[in-house]
């Protein structure tokens, strides 16, 4: 499906509700994220629906992926940020909460709550072995 009417996201790339649009070629679309964590957040996303990554192919992944510097230098420009997360999440247990693939731009300064530590485990041997095979088989 290149569309999907009923997604917010779908709509804004056809014009179908506003948005503050950034950007967009043939394959990709970008605008400010309209809850922003802060100032200067913003969306990359492809023109296509696809609701999860891994849906996607290669080279449109690429498409997108190939606007993140672009974007970023400009975005940090335009706000003097210190520094910023680059962030895609997959499915709802992830955060996700709008069923197209976006990659967010969020711009971070010293002392801004956001916050960045998640909780770190320890890998070991016997697990990473059981990964390592049960990964690289599937690629
Ligand atoms: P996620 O939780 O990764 O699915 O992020 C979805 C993002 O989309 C959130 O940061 C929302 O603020 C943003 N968002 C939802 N609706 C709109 C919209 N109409 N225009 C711009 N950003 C939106
Ligand atoms: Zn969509």
């Amino acid at each position: 499906m290149s569309s999907d009417p009923n997604c917010i996201f779908c709509k804004i790339v056809a014009g179908q509700i506003p948005c503050w649009k950034l950007y967009e070629d043939e394959a990709v679309f970008s605008f400010l994220d309209i809850g922003p964590l802060s100032e200067g957040h913003c969306l990359i996303i492809p023109r296509k629906h696809y609701e999860t990554i891994d849906q996607m192919g290669g080279e449109e992944v690429a498409a997108c992926a190939r606007l993140i510097p672009r974007l970023s230098r400009a975005v940090r420009q335009a706000t003097g940020a210190a520094g910023w997360n680059v962030l895609q999440n997959n499915g709802p247990f992830s955060g996700q909460a709008v069923p197209h693939v976006h990659f967010h731009i969020i711009p971070r300064r010293q002392d801004d709550g956001l916050g960045y530590r998640w909780p770190a485990g320890k890998l070991d041997k016997q697990t990473a072995e059981r990964l390592m095979d049960q990964i690289t088989q599937r690629l």
